[in-house]
């Protein structure tokens, strides 16, 4: 079916989806094997790919096995390397987008800018910034780590050096001879540290918090490899299956943490041998449990910053000056180039602000900093409406398409109960949603989360941890699998939706299922 065409400016669909990277491109291949054709992606750059596109910065790699950190329904039995560089993983999503026939769906340049639900006509208004559309529902996959998040450092604005974010990477500037700060010692940065090191003069790198890093075990897979998979594609079922259920391992570190675990005996040898200098190696020590941040891995991010010509800088930023940056002890160091590898905007992120549900209230007005949903999906006020990736469904041990792909089951079924009853909206209800998050509050209690002695971007600016989901993931998949109607309420058209949204008829409440 082609979109509908409801007015000269407007046109129709069933479902708007939002983002193109792995969320985005899932929602929209399950829905057309599913043999829905009547969506739309919108994508607000000139390509698909999200995360894996922007994020350019020399040494960008995925830090969980690629067998595991692509679609169960799309291997890839050609991946060169255990954890792939960013190119490839770019390539990958590009081609399964292709190859399922998404390219036609997209609108690229369409960045959303504001979706207002329509109580009336039961359909999303979407602005974008190429023209307006409504949907009968809509599908946010913005992406939890899509907006960069700059420092808020005194006199930053009057750097007179080339100043970039590391997902805004700056391929024009050359690094060569030059003199460079990096702000920041977290996932981007330990990977582009070791590679910019042997070009420039001089890196000081300023870190507020020392990582845990443990050792990688990336390597190049043969060609002996590529061909099983590529003629027994069970055997690399296995590898996946395998790699999961090693990761699932760590989560009884992080729901009991405790001082001297494997891990934090595994991260200590690994600063002791590849750090001789005590006095680096004092700098390095993590203070807080493992994996109350995110855990890093690396083999040459310790060894890099022994090299003569760079500094770990501990002592807090106090300004940034035109000529460099100054420190609380009054130190001033000049430097060229600037790179921020200080993350992004995860609690607060922008879709807060641009989706309005019933009665004009944003996510933002009802999160009031602390964003909740019901199993990260659908919030209460904000009918025909899935986040992907929404709140408490981040990890920190295990790859995050596994819950992605866990929440477009729920989705499809979800869809799969609208045909089959005749209903045209849900919502959640409100008290299921609250009695969800007490429950996963509750579990996130005593975890290293909460407990680990570390202020990480996991927490909102209520120290609440909105971000990760406590636990296995196996319980959110089996949670997923089906769409319960009696957790929302449900309401279906008196007649059958008409071809304009604007001659829509006035809905009636349909009575709750028993439970
Ligand atoms: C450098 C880096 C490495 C990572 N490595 C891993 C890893 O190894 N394992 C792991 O599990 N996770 C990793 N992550 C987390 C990663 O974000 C997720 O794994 C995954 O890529 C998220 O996919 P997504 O589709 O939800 O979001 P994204 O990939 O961020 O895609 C969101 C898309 O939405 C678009 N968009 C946003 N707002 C709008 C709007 N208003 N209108 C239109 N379009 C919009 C964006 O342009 C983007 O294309 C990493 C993140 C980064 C930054």
């Amino acid at each position: 079916m082609s979109p509908t065409s409801v007015s000269t400016s407007t046109t129709h669909h069933r479902i708007a989806i939002v983002g193109s990277g792995f969320a985005g491109l899932g929602a929209a291949i399950r829905l057309k094997q599913a043999g829905i054709e009547n969506f739309v992606v919108l994508e607000r750059i000139d390509d698909v790919g999200g995360t894996w596109n922007v994020n350019t910065y020399p040494g960008c790699q995925c830090d969980i096995p690629s067998h595991l950190y692509s679609f169960s329904f799309a291997p890839n039995p050609g991946w060169t390397r255990t954890y792939s560089l960013q190119p490839e993983i770019w390539e990958y999503l590009r081609r399964v987008c292709s190859e399922q026939g998404i390219d036609p769906h997209i609108r690229f340049r369409h960045e959303v800018l504001v979706a207002r639900w329509d109580e009336r006509e039961q359909v999303w208004r979407i602005e974008t910034s190429a023209g307006e559309l409504t949907a009968e529902m809509l599908v946010a996959g913005p992406g939890p780590l899509a907006e960069p998040k700059l420092p808020a450092i005194d006199g930053i604005d009057t750097f007179g050096g080339n100043l970039f974010h590391s997902a805004e990477w700056d391929h024009e500037h050359s690094l060569l001879g030059k003199r460079v700060a990096v702000i920041g010692t977290g996932a981007s940065s330990i990977q582009f540290v070791p590679y910019i090191q042997p070009e420039v003069s001089k890196l000081h790198l300023f870190q507020r918090t020392p990582p845990w890093v443990v050792p990688h075990r990336d390597r190049q897979t043969s060609r002996a490899e590529r061909l099983l998979y590529r003629v027994f594609p069970p055997a690399q079922r296995l590898v996946r299956g395998i790699v999961y259920a090693s990761r699932e391992l760590f989560v009884f570190t992080l729901m009991h943490p405790r001082e001297g675990s494997l891990a934090e005996r595994t991260g200590r040898k690994h600063l002791r041998d590849q750090v001789p200098d005590p006095e680096l190696r004092a700098k390095l020590t993590p203070r807080y449990r493992i994996g109350c941040k995110r855990t890093l891995i690396s083999n040459d991010y310790y060894p890099t910053l022994g090299q003569a010509n760079v500094e770990v800088v501990t002592d807090s930023i106090a300004a940034v000056t035109p000529r460099g940056i100054v420190t609380s002890d009054g130190v001033e160091r000049e430097v060229d180039t600037i790179i921020l590898g200080t993350g992004f905007h995860v609690t607060d992120m922008p879709v807060a602000k641009w989706v309005h549900g019933r009665g004009g209230r944003t996510l933002e007005d009802v999160w009031r900093g602390s964003p909740q949903a019901y199993l990260g999906a659908t919030v209460a006020g904000f009918p025909n409406m899935f986040l992907l990736i929404g709140p408490n469904t981040g990890l920190g041990h295990n790859s995050i398409v596994f819950m992605i792909e866990s929440q477009l089951n729920y989705l499809m079924d979800c869809i799969a109960h609208l045909d089959r009853t005749g209903t045209s909206v849900f919502d959640v209800r409100q008290e299921v949603q609250e009695r969800f998050n007490e429950e996963l509050q509750r579990k996130l209690d005593g975890s290293v989360w909460t407990s680990g002695g570390c202020v990480s971007w996991y927490l909102d600016e209520h120290g609440r941890n909105s971000t990760i989901w406590p636990g296995s993931t196996w319980p959110y998949r089996r949670r997923t699998r089906r769409f319960d109607p009696s957790d929302y309420e449900l309401r279906r058209p008196r007649t059958p939706r008409p071809a304009t949204p604007s001659q829509a008829p006035p809905i009636v409440p349909m009575p709750a299922p028993a439970s």
